[in-house]
């Protein structure tokens, strides 16, 4: 288990931030074949402008792609695969708008715009021992992991280890989602994910941070910071984040499960720090949670009641909502849907709620936040009574 290195990052100023990177690296003593074949993959979950907070700033890849190619590497490719369909015209749309096109001509790399993946055999996964994966990371010698630090309405943190689950092409990722509908089993999935996958150095793009509704519905929150760790150091920086944001691992079942594992440490204060010895002042102790933040029913009410409110479950949890006004029928919320249960209905989305799983993949992908995350008054109450149990 290595070192996390934190650096404040007060802003998208690309010295500034390359000045960080290269502190990164020096902390953490990362080393590059020059001749190795190199995937930069950075959160590029939706097509949308970086100012939204959804995907990894451009200005880090930049600064990331520059600081490797001053280390002599020369091929380096941008890949990812967004939510939705994965094609050629998806992924340009993507690259454009979320500056990536721009970082690659500046920087004279490849981004990746062909759509084949490879089933990867892993045999040692808990849960998974086969992942397809999307060529270029298949075909990589070294993978830079470079995620954004997010709320996330079905895994409560998106970072380093929820940012390979863009390594799975496309509509696969969905298939996963209905593999695997409990977060716990879901959890093990993406740890296995990230096992196989192994990325060689993961940074953490934490200077403009989403809060609330995360993945993608959330809000701006300024944190000021770049976090780093070289290979299994990515556990525990992912551990270090969600304490940022006032999570602990109990919260969040992929890093529970990367602790049993014995991957990371079960508290943040075990873990080995370098860099700026200020920099956790950049914590947020109010960071928004999102909506459907889950919850054990059965912990906050008297013994005789669990099994009942345990049964009501399926009622009681956060659910998607259609808000019709602003639909624009383009139906990303039915494509990515890995329960089929939504349809368009005279250019509107109409969710059949008996076969959801919750997954809220579809709140994920609508281009609009035309569905919102919908709890009920008893779901409230019991949320707020379990995080008065835990202050
Ligand atoms: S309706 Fe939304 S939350 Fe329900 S299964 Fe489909 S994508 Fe997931
Ligand atoms: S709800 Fe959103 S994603 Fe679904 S069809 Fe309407 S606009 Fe598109």
């Amino acid at each position: 288990m290595g070192p996390v290195s934190l650096i404040k990052t007060e802003r998208y100023d690309l010295p500034q931030v390359q000045e960080a990177v290269r502190r990164h690296l020096d902390l953490l003593h990362f080393r590059i074949d020059p001749a190795a074949k190199v995937v930069v993959k950075p959160n590029l979950i939706m097509r949308c402008r970086p100012e939204r907070t959804a995907t990894t700033n451009p200005v880090v890849a930049e600064a990331v792609i520059r600081t490797i190619q001053g280390l002599g590497v020369s091929d380096i490719t941008i890949a990812d695969s967004p939510g939705g369909l994965y094609t050629p015209q998806v992924l340009a749309a993507n690259y454009e708008q979320t500056g990536m096109k721009a970082v690659a001509e500046r920087c004279g790399v490849k981004l990746n715009l062909s759509c084949g993946s490879r089933v990867v055999r892993y045999e040692e996964g808990q849960l998974c021992r086969a992942f397809d994966l999307i060529d270029p990371v298949a075909d990589a010698d070294v993978v830079i992991n470079l995620c954004k630090l997010k709320t996330h309405c079905m895994t409560t943190l998106s970072c380093g280890i929820k940012n390979l689950f863009g390594c799975i092409p496309g509509l696969l990722k969905p298939q996963l989602h209905y593999r695997f509908p409990d977060g716990q089993q879901f959890a093990r999935m993406l740890v296995d994910l990230s096992l196989l996958v192994k990325p060689s150095l993961t940074l953490v793009d934490a200077v403009d941070a989403m809060e609330g509704d995360g993945p993608t519905g959330g809000s701006r929150r300024h944190i000021g910071l770049t976090a780093a760790a070289v290979e299994d150091g990515l556990y525990s920086l992912d551990l270090v984040m969600a304490h940022l944001i006032g999570l602990g691992p109990e919260q969040v079942p992929m890093l529970a499960d990367a602790a049993g594992r014995g991957l990371c440490p079960s508290r943040w204060e075990e873990v080995a720090l370098v860099g700026d010895s200020d920099a956790l002042s950049c914590a947020v102790a109010d960071f928004a949670m999102p909506a459907s933040k889950t919850l054990d029913f059965t912990g906050n009410v008297p013994r005789p009641l669990a099994g009942l409110i345990r049964r009501l479950e399926p009622r009681l949890a956060p659910r998607p909502q259609v808000r019709e006004k602003d639909c624009i029928g383009c139906g990303r919320c039915a494509e990515s849907c890995p329960a089929k249960t939504i349809s368009l209905r005279n250019r509107k989305a109409k969710i059949d709620l008996s076969n959801c799983i919750h997954c809220f993949c579809c709140h994920e992908m609508c281009p609009v936040k035309a569905i919102d995350i919908k709890t009920t008054r008893i779901f409230r109450f019991l949320s707020k009574s379990r995080s008065r149990g835990n202050s």
